[in-house]
């Protein structure tokens, strides 16, 4: 085979050659152990949370003063979606993570682009021809029903699948049979001529499993595809290559196909990346561990934790938790450190399935905001509501100081409350101070109902007093207790619930459902202070004549 005329037969447009782009793209000039990295999203319009996960590459290149970029895989055309480079934008950067060149949103920046890969089709259509003009690379000619034809005989041969040995038909054409194909204007992808042994196993080198043990690739995988545009496996080696990538953080389902990656970084004398293959992200069902799947679970989404309001740094701290397993410990030395400070590192990776839990994130969350103060809290709450409770956040901006004074109830000390976790959650816990969205939500204290409803919240308006300290707001608490016939101590109505009507558990749950609407609420005195005495003495009263 004459592999010049068939490269410029095939690539006639493509006078570059590798070493050009060598040129282009020289080695970077960075501190020894500088990590560069990426994440590599296609623009599907999914933002999912793995984006996240791998973007923890940020940590290591910024650690090690090395650059992070992202990179957008379009070359599948069927599945992009408008907006999802801005999608994706958007969502690192609602997280601070920060891009230090790659894809824009008004284009791009860096010396080491174009950084969307259909802009990137001369690169490598030269590194392709590249290996036609070696003889590591040919056309095939092969249709849907050919391929299916092989995929039949090798499961009735019981035989490896795949495009290699006697089924790879068009391996070793002669030009002339190939030229003719072309002048018939037959549709062709280019593929590499493998010539590895399904015997031979290859060592790889991975940052979070250490050595892992590969079989070599035997397969005449393909390129190219009919329209010129790379597969992944191609456009992977070309582009982590010449932008100089050190590390290639991604999930392990990309294990499957890394012997094709290696077996092109060698052929092509590149030094290949440190790769490292993050454990895919797991979730219990039932008793037993299953993938996050995009459509049973709402929480492999990134938006899922934007819209129900979990502040940024509570999904990173649970994040860094479920990655890297020194992270907790730290966290608990540090409990108010930001959780960038923590030094990450690969080799504190889990390498098998990551276990998802947003019950353990809605646990970090609050231990979280508990400890922030009332006005980050008003202030995250209110920029959540904007985008997604706008009446909230019109009730908040006109009554700023009121929703600090009832988000600071219980707040600081050594208990601070941990209500909730997320901004929703917040919303919803805060409702009740709000006279426009206080709402009955629990009964009445069985025990407080009834005539004791109406005695007991007549006489505590009768005593309510807003110049007394809270001591002596609850000795008058308790005296209406006993007054009334009530345990003052919940103990002694226990030992003799036949001398009381109940205990003063009752009286104050009554108060709180006439406060709050809920029988389970903070302070009552602190939350009098937050209403102010005419909104109190109004919600006792109202309560009394229901
Ligand atoms: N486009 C690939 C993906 O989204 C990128 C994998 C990689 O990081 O190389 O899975």
């Amino acid at each position: 085979m004459n592999n010049t005329a068939l490269a410029n037969l095939l690539f006639p447009d493509i006078t570059k050659t590798i070493e050009d782009y060598e040129a282009k793209y020289p080695e970077r000039n960075l501190p020894e152990n500088a990590v560069v990295t990426r994440i590599a999203p296609s623009p599907t319009g999914f933002v999912h949370l793995g984006n996240l996960y791998n973007a923890i590459g940020e940590r290591l290149a910024h650690q090690t003063q090395g650059v992070f970029y992202l990179r957008i895989e379009d070359t599948d055309q069927k599945r992009e979606v408008e907006g999802a480079v801005e999608a994706v934008i958007d969502a690192m950067t609602f997280y601070g993570i920060r891009f230090d060149e790659g894809a824009t949103t008004d284009g791009e920046v860096g010396a080491y682009g174009p950084y969307r890969q259909r802009q990137r089709k001369e690169l490598y259509q030269t590194v392709a021809k590249s290996l036609v003009l070696r003889g590591l690379a040919y056309p095939c000619f092969c249709t849907e029903d050919d391929l299916k034809e092989m995929h039949d005989q090798q499961e009735a041969a019981k035989d490896n699948y795949g495009y290699f040995g006697k089924y790879a038909i068009w391996r070793d054409r002669t030009l002339e049979e190939i030229e003719a194909e072309l002048a018939k204007g037959t549709e062709w992808v280019l593929r590499f001529r493998s010539e590895g042994d399904p015997e031979n196993m290859v060592a790889v080198k991975d940052g979070i499993r250490g050595e892992v043990k590969v079989q070599e690739n035997y397969t005449d995988f393909v390129l190219l595809k009919s329209d010129g545009i790379p597969t992944y496996h191609f456009a992977h080696v070309c582009d982590d290559h010449f932008m100089r990538t050190t590390h290639v953080i991604r999930d392990e389902s990309w294990l499957a196909t890394l012997p094709i990656h290696v077996q092109l970084f060698d052929i092509l004398g590149w030094q290949r990346p440190v790769y490292c293959h993050t454990a895919t992200l797991m979730k219990m069902d039932g008793t037993s561990k299953r993938k996050l799947s995009k459509r049973k679970d709402p929480e492999l989404a990134l938006s899922y934790y934007r819209e129900a309001g979990f502040p940024q740094e509570a999904v990173m701290r649970y994040l860094m938790t479920v990655l890297n397993s020194n992270f907790e410990e730290w966290m608990m030395e540090n409990p108010d450190a930001d959780s960038r400070a923590f030094t990450f590192s690969l080799d504190k990776m889990s390498t098998s399935g990551s276990l998802f839990d947003l019950e353990k994130l809605d646990h970090i969350a609050k231990e979280f905001l508990s400890r922030q103060t009332a006005q980050y809290v008003y202030d995250g709450l209110l920029e959540w509501a904007k985008k997604y409770d706008t009446a909230l956040a019109e009730r908040m901006e006109n009554k700023a100081e009121f929703f600090c004074n009832a988000i600071n109830v219980g707040r600081g000390g050594d208990k601070p409350r941990k209500d909730f976790g997320s901004w929703k959650e917040a919303a919803a816990f805060l409702a009740f101070y709000d006279a426009e969205t206080f709402a009955y939500e629990d009964a009445c204290p069985e025990r407080a109902d009834g005539e004791m409803r109406s005695a007991i919240l007549t006489q505590y308006l009768d005593t309510l007093n807003f110049a007394d300290t809270q001591e002596e707001w609850f000795a008058k608490v308790k005296q209406i207790t006993e007054a009334l016939g009530y345990a003052a101590q919940p103990k002694k109505y226990k030992k003799n619930p036949e001398l009381y009507k109940g205990s003063i558990v009752d009286v104050t749950n009554l108060l709180r459902v006439a406060l709050t609407g809920r029988q389970n609420a903070p302070d009552i005195w602190e939350i009098s202070r937050v209403l102010g005495e005419t909104e109190t003495r109004r919600r006792v009263q109202a309560y009394m004549n229901l």
